[in-house]
């Protein structure tokens, strides 16, 4: 058996509340939910984050990640919807195979988001766009 949670779950060793599957990627629901319906989405082959996972699976994730987000606009009356993908622990990942979180959102709702909107130094921002610029790679 994997030592993986997530591949564990693709296996089918461990149960799961899915939703929907595809070639690539699988549905199911998070048992620790942030708001009402709250979902996961994975592809079948593991990777640790989406920093790790090739162009084909992270594809393939949104997509599926997408429909979940309207299934549950038109199935649970959702205003709204987080998408959200966390990678590495600084970023508070806890399970390392990549995942999309679908988090269904009402409007007003006690869901916390998670900055504050604060408007920065356009000096530093500029700054940082020009270190990406030269750190960016179209693999
Ligand atoms: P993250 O913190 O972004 O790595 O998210 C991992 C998510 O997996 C959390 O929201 C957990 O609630 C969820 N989770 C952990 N174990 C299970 C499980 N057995 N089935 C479904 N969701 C799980
Ligand atoms: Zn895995």
């Amino acid at each position: 058996m994997s030592s993986c949670l997530f591949c564990q779950i693709v296996a089918e060793e461990i149960p799961a509340y899915r939703i929907a599957e595809t070639e690539r990627a699988i549905a199911f629901m998070d048992i620790f939910p942030a708001t009402p319906g709250h979902a996961l989405v994975i592809p079948r082959r593991h990777s640790a984050d989406a920093l790790e996972a090739v162009a084909e699976d992270l594809a393939a994730c949104m997509t599926l990640a997408a429909s979940v987000g309207r299934a549950a606009v038109s199935g649970l009356g959702a205003d709204g919807v987080t998408f959200q993908s966390l990678a590495r622990p600084a970023a508070g990942q806890t399970v390392f195979h990549v995942h999309i979180h679908v988090i269904p959102r009402q409007d007003g709702d006690q869901f916390v988001f998670p900055w504050p909107a604060l408007s920065g130094d356009l000096t530093e921002i500029e700054a940082h766009a020009e270190r990406l610029r030269g750190a960016f790679s179209n693999d």
